[in-house]
C-alpha cells in the first residue's frame, strides 16, 4: 500500500505547441507546491520530455506515454526506456487502450514492461474492457491482460508496478462514453488485487492501482474515497492546469 496518492496526467498528443506545454507544466508545478501528500507526474509527448526535464521538481515528475521493449538498436521510430531515464522520466504508461487499438498485444506490452523495469523506471500498465455488455467478460478480459502482460516477472519487482484500470467505455474520447461509478472501480480494484495475489503472493499488496476514465474535479473524490483508488490517471482534465491542480488538492486532502 502506498502512503501517498499517485496522480498522473496523460496529455496524450497535446498540446501542439512546446511553449504551451512548458507553460502548463510550470503552472501545475506552482499550483501543487504545498501538496505534500501526493506524488504527481505529467505524461508528456516524447518531444517535450527533454525540455521539461529541466523544470521537474520534487513534487512534479515526468512520465512517458510509451516505450520500446528494447534498450537500443535498429527500431525506427521507437524510444527506449534508457533514453527516457536520461530525460528524468520516472513512470512509463504502457498498454494504453489507444495503443492497443493500434495493434499492441499483451506479449509486446510484456516486453516493454520488462525493458522499462530494467531501466529502473516504473511501468504504469493500463488495463480495461471496451464495454460491459457481456456479463462478467470485463473481469476475465482484465485477468488475461494482467496475466499475459506481467508473465515471468519475479516477485521482487512487483512493488514497483502501477496498474491503471481504465474502462475504455468511460474514457472521455470514446464516442458515446458513459460515466463509470466508484463501485465499478471498487469491484475491479478488488479483483485486480486478487489476480495479482494469485500470481505474486503477498507482494501484490504493494502494487499501486489507479483509476482512469473521464476523471475530473467533480468525481475524483468518489474514486479515491468510495472506490479506494491509490491514485488517478486523468487525461483531458490534465490539459487544463486549474482542473488538474484541483484534482491534486482533492487527493492531497484525503488521509
Ligand atoms: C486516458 O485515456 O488515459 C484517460 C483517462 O482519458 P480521459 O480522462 O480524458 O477519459
Amino acid at each position: 500500500m502506498r502512503n501517498k496518492k499517485l496522480i498522473i496526467g496523460n496529455w496524450k498528443m497535446n498540446p501542439v505547441k512546446a511553449a504551451l506545454a512548458k507553460a502548463n507544466f510550470l503552472a501545475i508545478k506552482k499550483g501543487i507546491q504545498t501538496a505534500k501528500n501526493v506524488d504527481v507526474a505529467i505524461a508528456a509527448p516524447f518531444v517535450y520530455l527533454s525540455e521539461l526535464s529541466k523544470i521537474v521538481s520534487a513534487r512534479l515528475s515526468l512520465a512517458a506515454q510509451n516505450a520500446a521493449g528494447e534498450k537500443e538498436g535498429p527500431f525506427t521510430g521507437e524510444v527506449s526506456p534508457d533514453m527516457l531515464a536520461a530525460c528524468k522520466v520516472k513512470y512509463v504508461i504502457l498498454g494504453h487502450s489507444e495503443r492497443r487499438a493500434l495493434g499492441e498485444t499483451n506479449e509486446l506490452i510484456s516486453c516493454k514492461i520488462k525493458a522499462t523495469l530494467k531501466a529502473k523506471l516504473t511501468p504504469v500498465l493500463c488495463v480495461g474492457e471496451t464495454d460491459r455488455e457481456h456479463g462478467m467478460w470485463h473481469l476475465s478480459l482484465v485477468k488475461t491482460q494482467i496475466e499475459e502482460c506481467l508473465a515471468g516477472l519475479p516477485k521482487t519487482v512487483v512493488k514497483n508496478l502501477v496498474i491503471a484500470y481504465e474502462p475504455v467505455w468511460a474514457i472521455s474520447s470514446t464516442p458515446g462514453h458513459k460515466d463509470a461509478k466508484p463501485a465499478d472501480f471498487e469491484e475491479m480494484r478488488i479483483y485486480i488485487r486478487k489476480v495479482l495475489t494469485d500470481m505474486f503472493g503477498g507482494s501484490a499488496t504493494d502494487v499501486t492501482i489507479l483509476y482512469g476514465g473521464s476523471v475530473d474535479e467533480t468525481n475524483a473524490a468518489g474514486f479515491l474515497i468510495e472506490g479506494g483508488a491509490d491514485g488517478l490517471l486523468p487525461g483531458r482534465a490534465s490539459l487544463t492546469p486549474k482542473k488538474f491542480i484541483k484534482i491534486i488538492e482533492i487527493a492531497n486532502a484525503i488521509r
